[in-house]
């Protein structure tokens, strides 16, 4: 371990901390060293994956893990459908694994993760550990394809958890926001690697309105982003194709204008005159809105799923039930022009099949999360606040990595298992050697 006083940040600047030391385990036991000797000090103790949470949930004012070193994937066990075919394989990989190395290494083998949200810089276990999420009626988010992990849990014992081994530890750690203890790795189904055929095209936000459940099943995985102060929205609809379909990715030079220049620079730009001149936001809207064209292309799934994203912003994500995602957005816009409150950011608009996870946003329930955004110059907190509220209106639930406002006592009336999450986490942590500003405000 070493100590350092440099300070730490979030990839989007908002949550700041001073971590006593650091650490850089390279073996579980090394884990399991750094959180005993740190335990026996009284020092708190917290894993950070690739700091890209908007909530705290990796600040720590104790010692900082990284699990950097401890990534790549250990073993693949084939798994059989009910007709004894292989229908994919159970694949134990390395907790500090990123998501956008894993693609390439599981591409490789035949395999692929079954859905992945729009970014991939995120690590496994982060990913897993703030209930990360794609789009898709029939996809479930990350934690929901979990079907073992490790854990070194305070005392240093390293937990191996399954459905069948410690289950109600398996079913709190799956997303477990990193307080339980440090997952060493995670054992998740993947599935045959797969192409994705991806339709975009401009829209309108009143069309979509008019039957977003037809929307939501229109394709595999079906997502728009609309532009506030508009109604323009740019739809992306991903088919899944075998993994031998002939692929058509999208070109390099319309790449680097796609993607790089209109998605990142020449966005970047639009937001910065934006934060300069708040009532230009409208005008600048539908420039970013017109810039995008329709284009279609066929390539691996993971470089469908994901994006570069360099413009850096703050975000509060939703998800409330499907039934209700129309009134929501239409709240939602009359608030933001009734209020005069200014996003060049588009809302993004996605969709998850119900899962049995603990502490899913999904739990039980297909939903649609709402994501607002605001460019990191500009304010976010009057935006966020009558977003909330709209959200919470709806019966909505906060994902776990975005900015909200719920607190423990708001959270035990929303979610089902809290209370065993809680008792989980009393029996394996009563000294909250996991605990940080977060987890105080979310957990009793
Ligand atoms: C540009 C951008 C795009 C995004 N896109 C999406 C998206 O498409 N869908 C979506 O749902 N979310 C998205 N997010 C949110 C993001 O996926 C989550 O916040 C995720 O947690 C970030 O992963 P991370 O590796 O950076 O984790 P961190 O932010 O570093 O950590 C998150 C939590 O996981 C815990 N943790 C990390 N590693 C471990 C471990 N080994 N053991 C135990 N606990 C651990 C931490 O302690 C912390 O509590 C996006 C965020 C950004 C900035």
């Amino acid at each position: 371990m070493t100590t350092s006083s440099a300070p730490w940040q979030n990839w989007a600047g908002n949550v700041l901390a001073s971590p006593s030391g650091r650490a850089r385990p390279t073996t579980v036991a090394e884990v399991t060293a750094v959180v005993t000797e740190a335990a026996d000090r009284g020092s708190r103790v917290k894993c950070v994956g690739a700091g890209h949470s908007f909530t705290p949930a990796a600040a720590t004012d104790g010692v900082l893990v990284s699990l950097d070193d401890l990534t790549g994937i250990e073993s693949i066990v084939p798994t059989l459908d009910a007709d004894g075919r292989v229908d994919g394989a159970d694949v134990t990989v390395w907790a500090g694994t990123r998501l956008h190395r894993l693609g390439p290494l599981l591409w490789d083998l035949g395999l692929a993760q079954p859905n992945l949200g729009d970014f991939a810089e995120q690590s496994l276990a982060g990913a897993v550990s703030t209930g990360t999420h794609g789009t898709g009626c029939s996809a479930p988010g990350l934690p929901a394809t979990v079907v073992g992990l490790q854990l070194v849990t305070a005392d240093g014992t390293a937990l191996t958890c399954s459905r069948t081994s410690h289950q109600d530890v398996f079913e709190a750690a799956r997303l477990g926001i990193g307080a339980l203890g440090i997952i060493t790795k995670m054992t998740i189904h993947c599935v045959p690697a797969f192409a994705l055929r991806a339709e975009e095209r401009p829209w309108t936000l009143s069309a979509a309105l008019e039957d977003l459940e037809g929307f939501a099943r229109s394709a595999d995985h079906a997502e728009f982003f609309w532009f506030p102060h508009t109604d323009a929205v740019n739809v992306k609809r991903n088919t899944r194709l075998p993994g031998d379909t002939a692929l058509r990715p999208v070109g390099r030079i319309r790449e680097l204008v796609s993607d790089e220049l209109l998605s990142n620079e020449v966005f970047g730009a639009l937001c910065r005159a934006a934060a300069r001149r708040p009532s230009l936001t409208p005008r600048l809207n539908r420039v970013a809105s017109g810039a995008l064209s329709a284009r279609t292309f066929t390539d691996r799934s993971y470089r469908v799923f994901a994006s570069p994203r360099r413009v850096r912003f703050r975000e509060m994500e939703y998800a409330v039930p499907v039934d209700a995602a129309s009134a929501v957005l239409r709240d939602l816009r009359e608030a933001i022009d009734r209020s005069g409150i200014v996003t060049p950011f588009p809302v993004e608009v996605r969709f998850a099949a119900a899962d049995d996870v603990w502490l899913s946003t999904a739990y039980r329930r297909e939903v649609c999360y709402i994501a607002v955004h605001q460019f990191h110059l500009m304010d976010h907190t009057e935006l966020f606040r009558l977003a909330e509220e709209i959200f919470l209106a709806a019966g909505g639930r906060p994902h776990w990595g975005k900015m909200h406002t719920r607190t423990a006592a708001d959270l035990s009336h929303m979610i089902e298992h809290f209370g065993d999450f809680v008792s989980v986490r009393d029996r394996l942590d009563p000294d909250r050697v996991f605990g940080n500003t977060y987890t105080e405000r979310v957990l009793p």
